[in-house]
C-alpha cells in the first residue's frame, strides 16, 4: 500500500520505537514513586519535557503531557472557560477547526457561551479584519488552528497574537496538531498550544499542551495530581520519551522534507490541472493536496485508488458522521458537488518520487474510469 494519508496519522520513526521499547523495559516505573527507580523515571520525564520546550522554542512555557491533541484541546477549552465565565461569554474561532475544538465549543453553548466564527479568506486563512470587528469586551477566548488538516492552509498565528495584545482578558489557544515540522510558526505569546505525537512520526496515545501561565489551568479530570495537577493519571513515560525523540528528528529534517514535498505537491497539481472535472483547493502547506472529482463521491474515488494500492482519504470522513458537508471546504465557498467529490492526499517524510508517479497514473486511470459520472 502506498500511503498518502499522513494527515490522518504517520508511521513512527524506528528510533522513536526503539526509545519506546528501551524506556518501557528500563524505566517502567511510576514517575510519582519516591524510591530511587521512580526518581530516575521522573528525571527522564523532566529531561524530555525540557527538551521539547527547547525544541519548540517555548522556554518560558510549561508542558503538560496528555494522551492526544483531542485531550489537550478539551483541557484548554473546558478548563479556561470555567475560569473565564465571570468575565465574559463570547468565544471566537475559525470556521476551519477540527471537531475536537468545534464540538467542545458547541457543547459550551449549554453553559451560556456564544460562539462566533471568524470569516475565511479565499486562500484558506482567517480574515484578520473580520477578527478585529468581532473583538469586544465580552470576548474571553479565541481559538484558531495553526495548520488546517483538510487543505493545509497555515494560519497567521503571530499576527493574531499581536492583535490580541490589546485584549489581555482573552485566552488564545492554538491547535498546532498538524503544524509540527510542517510550518515554521512562532507560538510565543499564545496562551496554550496542542500537539499530538502520532502526527509527527511518534507513537499513538501521547500528546502535549504547552501552557504560558500554568497557574491559570485547572484539571478537567480529577485524580492523583500528576502533571502539575492539570492532567492526573500515571505518566506514559515511554510515549513521552518517544515523542521527544520524534520531535527532535522531525524538526531536524523539516527543511529538507518540506522542500522535497513541495516539488511532489507541484507535480501532483500539474498532473490534474488540465482535467476538466477536477478542482484543486488553493496551494498551502506542501504535504497536503486537496482535490475534487466533481460529480463523483469522494468515497468512490478513495475506494478506486485503494483497489490500486493507494491510500488517500476523503475530506468528508469526519463531517459525514455528523451528516453535514465538510466545514473547511464550505468555508472556502465550494459548491456541494465539489465538497462531495473531494479527496485529501497527504504526504510524509517517507513519500518517494516513485510513489508520486504511481499516484498520478492512478488518478488518471480513475478519472477515465469515472467517465460520464464527472460533470
Ligand atoms: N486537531 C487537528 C487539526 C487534527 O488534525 C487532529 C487529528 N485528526 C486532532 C486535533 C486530534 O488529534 P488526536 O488524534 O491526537 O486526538
Amino acid at each position: 500500500m502506498i500511503y498518502f494519508d499522513n494527515a490522518a496519522t504517520t508511521a513512527p520513526y524506528k528510533e522513536a520505537l526503539e526509545t519506546y521499547m528501551t524506556v518501557s523495559e528500563k524505566y517502567f516505573f511510576n514517575t510519582a514513586s519516591i524510591h530511587q527507580s521512580g526518581k530516575d523515571a521522573a528525571r527522564l520525564l523532566e529531561a524530555a519535557r525540557k527538551q521539547m520546550l527547547d525544541l519548540m522554542e517555548l522556554k518560558n512555557y510549561d508542558l503538560v503531557f496528555t494522551a492526544s491533541a483531542t485531550e489537550s484541546n478539551n483541557i484548554a477549552i473546558q478548563s479556561m472557560l470555567r475560569r473565564k465565565k465571570q468575565f465574559g461569554k463570547t468565544i471566537l474561532t475559525s470556521e476551519l477547526e477540527h471537531p475536537s475544538i468545534v464540538n467542545v465549543l458547541e457543547e459550551m453553548k449549554q453553559d451560556g457561551f456564544n460562539v462566533k466564527y471568524i470569516d475565511t479568506k479565499q486562500d484558506g486563512t482567517v480574515d484578520l479584519e473580520h477578527l478585529k470587528t468581532l473583538l469586544d469586551s465580552d470576548v474571553v477566548f479565541v481559538t484558531v488552528m495553526a495548520l488546517n488538516n483538510i487543505v493545509g492552509s497555515v494560519q497567521p498565528v503571530r499576527e493574531i497574537t499581536k492583535i490580541l495584545k490589546d485584549y489581555p482578558k482573552v485566552h488564545f489557544h492554538v491547535d498546532a496538531t498538524q503544524a509540527v515540522g510542517k510550518a515554521d510558526i512562532d507560538y510565543n505569546g499564545v496562551d496554550t498550544i496542542s500537539i499530538s505525537a502520532h502526527k509527527f512520526n511518534g507513537v499513538k496515545g501521547i500528546g502535549g499542551l504547552f501552557i504560558r501561565d500554568l497557574a491559570t489551568m485547572k484539571p478537567v479530570l480529577y485524580g492523583g495530581g500528576h502533571e502539575y495537577n492539570v492532567r492526573s493519571g500515571t505518566v506514559n513515560l515511554p510515549g513521552i520519551a518517544a515523542m521527544a525523540k520524534a520531535l527532535r528528528l522531525t524538526l531536524g529534517e523539516a527543511r529538507e522534507v518540506n522542500k522535497r514535498l513541495s516539488q511532489f505537491n507541484m507535480k501532483i497539481r500539474e498532473s490534474v490541472e488540465e482535467m476538466e472535472f477536477i478542482r484543486l483547493q488553493p496551494k498551502a502547506a506542501p504535504y497536503i493536496v486537496n482535490m475534487s472529482f466533481v460529480g463523483a463521491k469522494g468515497e468512490v474515488v478513495v475506494n478506486a485508488l485503494s483497489k490500486r494500492g493507494i491510500a488517500v482519504s476523503t475530506t468528508s470522513a469526519c463531517a459525514s458522521k455528523l451528516a453535514t458537508l465538510n466545514e473547511t471546504l464550505l468555508a472556502l465557498d465550494n459548491e456541494d458537488n465539489v465538497i462531495e467529490g473531494s479527496i485529501r492526499i497527504s504526504m510524509g517524510r517517507s513519500t518517494t518520487a516513485d510513489d508520486v508517479k504511481q499516484l498520478i497514473t492512478a488518478l488518471k486511470e480513475v478519472y477515465e474510469e469515472l467517465g460520464d459520472v464527472l460533470k
